[in-house]
């Protein structure tokens, strides 16, 4: 770890940066005047006689924007390339450089006219931000000399000031920062999967709430040490809650691995580093992300994969003490934003939700899954998600400016001009694309056999209601009514809940709703309402299990709907059930309510129908006996397919070895239609299979009729139903099936390119 402990420190520059906090936050002048006024400080406090500022111009051609003490005829007019001279190796090769004679340095490019002939000693640093170079800071004497490493430190301090100066784009706009046509991009494009399409554009945030400082320079260093040494107790304190509670679950290397994370938090060599950037006059915050910098900027050079993993501890550690710095007011920083892109390694569903308080676009995840909560609530909310997209948090500074491509599951950052033109004409031709498809849905949902699919909506958020009207479209076929919960700042009384489920019975007018009671627990998370730490939440105390074990949660929210749909139809329906007493025993409930308001002279509901959600395996096994208790049954796909191949729905390590087509699970759906073919129930399938084309295609063949289905995935669906024939697609997959075609999903993708059918 001596590589990160040795990162250089500045000493002694408080002076200079209170000068420089004078001319920053003192009466406005020119971003020009501004920049003459940095040098002059510079070169002055540190006894050079030249210092100078270049600024990356189109990516490649570094321009002389303010010196002082050479030719200041020069400024504008001097440009070296990106990697010609001293400067541009100081550009090019991302390090300080120190040297005494610059004449004799094999790089040294001599510019005609700057004033440089007797000037000897040098020494410059990259202005970075990102990851990306955006200029080069740099002092020279004429005596020959070697500069300090502290010398070098301050220039690295304010190196970082600049940067966010040039990111700023008071200076020149973003723009010109980055390559023009013809030129190499410094965009980065990378890859990931689309767990939701379509394409935005915006500002990244990265989800370490409170990253994006505002203050560089502090008022009182003492004070500010104070501040530092009061967030490190903090997150000490809190980290020790953490682990120790893991620690008891933790065995072997995970326990060897905790321990030396323990060790890190405690340990005095990194702490020291960053107090010693707060005592030259950074703000706490400043020199924290000054360490994340550098940090970054090791993690890039070493090959070793344990100092990385070390370093990505490191990581985690300055980004829990930036949270401890800037208070619990974690989301404050977005207020006023337009189009916010949010980075994460992984996100809670109600963690987005907190952000479309904040007009997010898009959604960049490290890790997920398409059936995790958080990519339905993304697809809700109409948020292009790009997934597993390695390392992104790493790389990506806040601000920057980044285009989410959720068709192609790439992501742009820092975009180029040809990226933004690329990007701007997908947008129409992506417009054209849906005008066409949205003319077309309200057709049909018959296939070209004529037989009609009931489509339904799967509902959380008002804009999963866009198609309601539409004729083809039969009812909602899952409310999800937890989703309103987890928006709630507290938790919804009875009236707010009444409110909530006579709007969306109002938005359906005469169409059936599924309303599905309270599915809280697993991954979603009601922040006003305290659970018990699980070690599986998944299968753990979640669902129709809290509202049996907390009746007045289930009583209140039954007593709501009851009102809500006093004189129209009502369809209730209890998630996770997994044996038939936990049915009855939530039906008793409901008839309790029921019978409360009769006894208060409610009007009661014209019709109730009562289901369950088959999405846990054990209830297959008593299916008949389900069937003669139930009015209908929705298929929770999602929690179905993860209990019955034990693959938890967020584990994108599971990525590839499980799949909804796989025989054993194609099997189970089979066993399932026919079993309520031969009732007179209905069954709708409500998990993501049904808003996949090639899954809903299974399906059908399989002899679902009815599917429910996520708005955004509606017209292909609709498509795909359009162009099928039902009969023989279904005599192929009975024959797959027969034969135990393992390669069940490649074979019936296939089928579908050869028939013309859109998947
Ligand atoms: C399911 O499990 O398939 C389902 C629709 O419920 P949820 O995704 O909300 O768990
Ligand atoms: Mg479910």
């Amino acid at each position: 770890m001596n590589a990160l402990l040795n990162f250089p420190l500045a000493t002694n520059s408080p002076r200079i940066l209170r000068r420089l906090r004078e001319i920053l936050g003192g009466a406005a002048i020119t971003p020009e005047e501004k920049l003459n006024a940095i040098v002059k400080i510079i070169a002055n406090e540190m006894a050079v006689d030249v210092c100078s500022i270049y600024i990356l111009r189109a990516g490649v051609v570094l321009e002389l924007f303010a010196t002082y003490g050479l030719n200041p005829q020069a400024i504008h007019q001097t440009r070296l390339k990106f990697g010609q001279g001293i400067v541009g190796d100081v550009a090019q090769n991302f390090r300080p450089l120190v040297l005494s004679d610059v004449q004799s340095y094999q790089n040294f490019h001599f510019v005609e006219g700057i004033g440089e002939e007797n000037l000897h000693s040098f020494a410059g640093v990259p202005i970075s931000r990102g990851g990306n170079v955006l200029g080069v800071l740099a002092i020279q004497s004429y005596v020959k000399r070697l500069y300090f490493n502290e010398e070098v430190e301050i220039l690295q301090t304010i190196a970082m000031i600049l940067a966010e100066i040039i990111a700023s784009g008071e200076i020149i706009s973003k723009n010109e920062i980055l390559p023009s046509e013809g030129v190499e991009s410094l965009s980065i494009h990378l890859k990931g999967i689309s767990l939701n399409p379509g394409l935005v554009i915006g500002q990244a945030v990265s989800h370490h709430p409170g990253v994006m400082i505002k203050r560089l320079i502090s008022d009182d260093v003492g004070e500010e040490r104070k501040r530092f040494n009061k967030a490190v107790r903090r997150m000490q304190a809190s980290l020790k809650n953490l682990i120790g509670e893991s620690m008891l679950i933790a065995l072997g290397e995970e326990k060897s691995i905790l321990e030396a994370y323990q060790m890190f938090a405690q340990d005095y060599g990194w702490l020291k580093s960053i107090r010693k950037s707060i005592d030259t006059g950074l703000s706490a915050e400043a020199a924290v992300q000054q360490f994340q910098a550098n940090l970054r900027q090791e993690l890039r050079k070493s090959p070793d994969s344990y100092f990385k993993e070390r370093l990505l501890d490191f990581e985690d550690l300055t980004n829990r003490l930036l949270h401890h710095l800037v208070g619990d007011k974690e989301y404050g920083h977005l207020e006023g934003r337009q189009g916010i892109v949010v980075i994460a390694r992984n996100l809670g569903p109600a963690e987005l939700l907190e952000y479309e308080k904040y007009n997010v676009q898009g959604l960049i995840l490290e890790e997920g899954l398409d059936t995790a909560h958080v990519s339905i609530i993304a697809r809700a909310l109409n948020i292009p998600v790009v997934s597993r997209v390695s390392r992104i948090s790493l790389r990506v500074e806040p601000g920057d400016q980044v285009i989410v491509d959720g068709d192609k599951g790439q992501v742009i950052l820092n975009p180029n001009d040809e990226d933004v033109v690329a990007f701007e004409k997908n947008i129409q031709t992506r417009r054209r694309r849906f005008q066409i498809i949205e003319k077309n849905l309200n057709m049909s949902s018959v296939t070209k056999d004529g037989q009609r699919i009931s489509l339904h909506l799967n509902v959380g958020l008002q804009g999963d209601l866009k198609y309601i009207s539409y004729d083809a479209i039969d009812g909602i076929g899952l409310y999800r009514t937890e989703i309103p919960f987890m928006m709630a700042e507290t938790y919804p009384d009875v009236a707010t809940q009444t409110r909530i489920y006579g709007d969306i019975l109002a938005a359906a007018k005469d169409k059936p709703v599924y309303f599905r009671t309270l599915d809280i627990g697993g991954d979603k998370i009601l922040p006003y309402l305290r659970e018990p730490e699980d070690e599986n939440p998944m299968m753990g105390w979640r669902a129709i299990r809290i509202g049996l074990d907390r009746p007045i949660l289930l009583r209140q929210q039954l007593r709501a709907l009851i009102k809500a749909a006093s004189g129209k139809n009502l369809n209730v329906m209890f998630p996770m059930i997994a044996d038939i007493k936990e049915l009855i025993e939530a039906r008793k409930i409901l008839d309790l309510e029921l019978k409360n308001a009769e006894k208060n002279n409610f009007l009661l509901p014209a019709s109730l129908h009562v289901g369950v959600m088959l999405e846990v395996p054990s209830l297959v096994w008593r299916l008949d006996h389900l069937l003669s208790e139930v009015d209908f049954i929705s298929l929770g796909s999602n929690d179905l397919f993860q209990f019955f191949y034990a693959a938890d729905r967020n584990n994108h390590h599971l990525i590839n070895h499980f799949d909804p087509l796989m025989l054993s699970f194609v099997e189970l759906l089979q066993y399932i239609i026919k079993r309520v073919k031969r009732s007179n129930k209905s069954i709708t399938v409500c998990g993501e299979m049904a808003s996949q084309p090639i899954e809903a295609l299974a399906l059908l063949a399989l002899g679902f009729r009815s599917l429910s289905v996520t708005s955004s995935s509606m017209p292909a669906i609709q498509k795909m139903i359009q162009d099928i024939e039902l009969k023989k697609v279904s005599h192929f997959v009975q024959n797959l099936i027969k034969i135990k075609r393992e390669d069940f999903r490649n074979n019936l993708i296939s089928y579908a390119i050869d028939h013309n059918i859109s998947i």
